[in-house]
C-alpha cells in the first residue's frame, strides 16, 4: 500500500524527465523566444534574451560568413575583375549603386533580381543578407538623440512625440555603449547628449582650423565623428589599425558587427540555436497569439516552421513590416506601413585650403571616420527660413595629389607632387514622418521563395527639401569661415532608401487607434509579437539611428525578461 502511489508517483517523475529530455532535443519544442534577423538589432536581442535564460531561436535569411570572408586587406587588383566584375550590376542593379557594395563583398547585399519590390515612386532599397546583416557593411557612426527628437512635436507642434524620453533612454544607450565601443569626444550639446566615450580620434590639420574658425566665428561645434570602431582594446577585440575599408570586414573585429559580439556572447550561453539561410515568410498564429515563424530554407526552398512563445522581429525596417503585412496581422486600425522615412542627404561644400602645405609622403593611415557638425538649426527656435528641425553634417579635410596629372616619368612626377588641402562636408537632414509616405504588400508579385512583396511609396516633401538646400548653403558659409577657396555647393536630392537610414511603418505609441506597438515595442494586437528594429520609429531626427536602435531593442528585451514574464507565468 505504502509502495503504491510513491511508485506510481517516482513513474510520473521518470516520464516526465523523459518528455523534458525530449523537449530539450527535439525541434518541435517551441523556444522561449524566436528573434528573426541577426543584424544590429537582432543580434542585441539574441545576446540579452539569452543571458536571461530564455531559450531562443535566431532566423537568419542570409548565409553565415566567417572570417576567412574578409578582404579588407584584397586590395582591388587581386580580384578576378579588377573590382569591376560585371555579376555586381547584373545581379545587383540597385545594390551596386550603393559605395559599400563592391567585387569583393557583393554577395553579402541582396541579390535585386531574387528579392524584387516596387517602387510607386523611386525608392533605393539597400539590403544584406548574412548572418550579421548590415552591421557587416555599416559606416559605424554612432550618435545619442535626444528629447529635441523624442519630443519633437512639443518643440515645434508637428507630428507626434515619441511615448519615450531621453532620459528613459540613457541606461539603455549606456549598456549599449560600453559594450560596443563608441569613439568620440564629448561636447556637452544638449542637443546631441555625449555618449559613454573610448577616445576619439584624431582630428587633420584642415579639420582643426575649420573647428576653430567655426566655433569663434558661428558658435557651433565641430567634433570628430563618433563611431562604433574601437580605438583601444575593448571587450576582448583589438584596436582598429586604420586600414580603412571596414565594409569589407575587419580581421580585428575592431569595429562593431554583431556575428563577432552580441551573436557570438549569445552562442556562448549554450541557449541559442542559430538558423542561418531560414527565409521567415509569416507569423504563425493560434487562438490571437503568435505561435511561431514559417519560413523557407533559402537553398532548397522547403518549407519549415519554428515555435516560441514570443516573437520578436529584427529583420529591419521594412522586412519586419512586410512580415506583419504578410501575417494579417497588427494592422486593424490601418497603421502599419504608414510614415515610412529615411534622412534626405549628401547636399554641402567642398573647398580648397590654401593655408596649408600639401607635402608628398606616404600618407596617413586610413582613418575610417571624418568630422561631424551636430545640427545647430532650430535648436532653440521652431522654424529657420520656413522649415522646421534640423540636419548635421559628416566632412572631412585632407592632403589630395593629382593622380589623373598628364604626363610620363618625371613631368607627371613633378604633377602628381603639386598636391593641396581639400574639405569637404556633406549632410543628413531629419526627414518628417508623413502619412502618405507608406508601404503594402503588392499583390502581384513574389519573391524568389514565393513570398508577396512590398510597394513603397515615398517622397520628399518641401521641408526636407528646404533642409537640404540650407544645408548646402550653410556648408559653404563654414567652408570660407575657415577660410577655404574654390568653394563649391555640391549635391542634389537624394532618392528616398538611398541614406539607408529608413525608419517607420510599425510606429510607437500609447493609443492602440493610432499606433502599432507600445512604448516597449510589443504589438498593441498581438501582445507576444515585439517590433525592435526600426520600424518602431515615430520620427526619424537627423542623427544616424543605428545606436538608437539598439538601444531600444535593449529597453524590449528588459521589459520581456521583467515585466512581460511576470504576464506570461
Ligand atoms: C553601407 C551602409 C552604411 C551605413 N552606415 C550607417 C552609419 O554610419 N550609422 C548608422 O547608424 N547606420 C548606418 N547604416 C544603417 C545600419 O546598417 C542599419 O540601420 C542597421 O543595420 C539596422 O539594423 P537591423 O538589425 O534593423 O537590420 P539589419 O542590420 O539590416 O539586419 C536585418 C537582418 O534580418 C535578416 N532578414 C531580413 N528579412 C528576413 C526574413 N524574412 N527572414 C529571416 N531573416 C531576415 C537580414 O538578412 C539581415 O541579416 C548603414 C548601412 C549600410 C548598408
Ligand atoms: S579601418 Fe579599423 S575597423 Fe576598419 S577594417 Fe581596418 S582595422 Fe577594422
Amino acid at each position: 500500500m505504502r509502495c503504491g502511489p510513491k511508485r506510481g508517483g517516482r513513474y510520473a517523475g521518470l516520464r516526465d524527465i523523459l518528455r523534458l529530455m525530449l523537449q530539450i532535443v527535439s525541434p518541435k519544442d517551441p523556444f522561449d523566444a524566436i528573434v528573426v534577423g541577426s543584424g544590429a538589432t537582432g543580434g542585441w536581442a539574441a545576446k540579452k534574451l539569452t543571458a536571461a535564460g530564455m531559450r531562443v531561436a535566431l532566423l537568419e535569411a542570409g548565409k553565415k560568413i566567417t572570417p576567412k570572408d574578409f578582404t579588407e586587406h584584397k586590395p582591388a587588383w587581386q580580384l578576378p575583375y579588377l573590382g569591376m566584375s560585371p555579376k555586381i550590376r547584373e545581379e545587383r542593379p540597385i545594390q551596386s549603386l550603393c559605395y559599400a557594395c563592391r567585387e569583393s563583398n557583393y554577395e553579402w547585399f541582396v541579390n535585386d533580381r531574387e528579392n524584387p519590390y516596387t517602387q510607386e515612386k523611386p525608392f533605393h532599397w539597400i539590403r544584406q543578407r548574412v548572418l550579421g546583416g548590415r552591421s557587416m557593411s555599416w559606416g559605424r557612426q554612432s550618435y545619442r538623440m535626444s528629447d529635441l527628437d523624442f519630443k519633437a512635436a512639443s518643440h515645434d507642434g508637428y507630428g507626434d512625440d515619441w511615448p519615450i524620453s531621453y532620459d528613459e533612454m540613457v541606461p539603455y544607450y549606456e549598456e549599449v555603449e560600453r559594450y560596443v565601443g563608441i569613439s568620440g569626444n564629448s561636447e556637452g550639446l544638449p542637443q546631441l547628449p555625449d555618449s559613454v566615450f573610448l577616445p576619439g580620434m584624431e582630428m587633420t590639420c584642415g579639420e582643426h582650423i575649420l573647428r576653430k574658425a567655426v566655433m569663434d566665428k558661428m558658435g557651433r561645434v565641430v567634433t570628430i565623428g563618433r563611431v562604433a570602431i574601437l580605438t583601444k582594446q575593448h571587450n576582448g577585440r583589438a584596436a582598429c589599425h586604420y586600414c580603412g575599408p571596414c565594409e569589407q570586414g575587419c580581421v580585428t573585429f575592431s569595429y562593431f558587427s554583431s556575428p563577432w559580439t552580441t551573436i557570438a556572447d549569445a552562442q556562448k550561453t549554450g541557449r541559442l540555436t542559430l538558423f542561418t539561410d531560414a527565409v521567415a515568410s509569416h507569423v504563425m498564429m493560434k487562438d490571437g497569439k503568435a505561435a511561431g515563424i514559417a519560413y523557407l530554407d533559402r537553398v532548397t526552398r522547403e518549407p519549415r516552421e519554428v515555435r516560441a512563445k514570443v516573437i520578436l522581429l529584427c529583420a529591419s525596417t521594412l522586412e519586419s513590416t512586410r512580415l506583419l503585412m504578410n501575417s494579417n496581422i497588427c494592422n486593424s486600425n490601418d497603421a502599419l506601413g504608414k510614415y515610412v522615412m529615411d534622412h534626405i542627404y549628401g547636399g554641402g561644400a567642398s573647398g580648397r585650403m590654401p593655408e596649408l602645405e600639401a607635402r608628398p609622403w606616404a600618407g596617413p593611415p586610413d582613418r575610417p571616420n571624418g568630422i561631424y557638425v551636430p545640427r545647430f538649426r532650430n535648436v532653440k527656435e521652431k522654424t529657420t527660413n520656413g522649415f522646421i528641425r534640423g540636419y548635421g553634417y559628416q566632412g572631412g579635410s585632407s592632403p589630395g595629389f593629382n593622380w589623373g596629372a598628364k604626363g610620363f616619368g618625371a613631368s607627371y612626377k613633378n604633377a602628381l607632387r603639386q598636391g593641396e588641402w581639400h574639405m569637404s562636408m556633406s549632410m543628413w537632414a531629419e526627414c518628417l514622418a508623413r502619412k502618405e509616405n507608406y508601404v503594402e504588400i503588392d499583390r502581384e508579385r513574389v519573391d524568389a521563395w514565393g513570398i508577396p512583396v512590398l510597394k513603397i511609396h515615398a517622397e520628399y516633401g518641401d521641408n526636407e527639401k528646404k533642409l537640404f538646400d540650407d544645408g548646402k548653403e550653410q556648408a559653404a558659409t563654414m567652408l570660407e569661415a575657415a577660410g577655404a577657396k574654390d568653394v563649391r555647393t555640391h549635391g542634389e536630392y537624394s532618392v528616398p532608401g538611398f541614406c539607408i537610414h529608413e525608419i517607420g511603418t510599425a510606429r510607437m505609441g500609447n493609443d492602440a487607434k493610432t499606433s502599432v506597438v507600445n512604448r516597449y515595442c510589443q504589438a498593441h494586437e498581438v501582445p507576444n509579437v515585439f517590433v525592435t528594429d526600426g520600424a518602431c520609429w515615430v520620427s526619424s531626427a537627423c542623427q544616424n539611428p543605428t545606436l538608437t536602435m539598439m538601444a531600444i531593442t535593449v529597453r524590449a528585451c528588459d521589459y520581456i525578461q521583467h515585466e512581460y514574464a511576470k504576464q506570461m507565468a
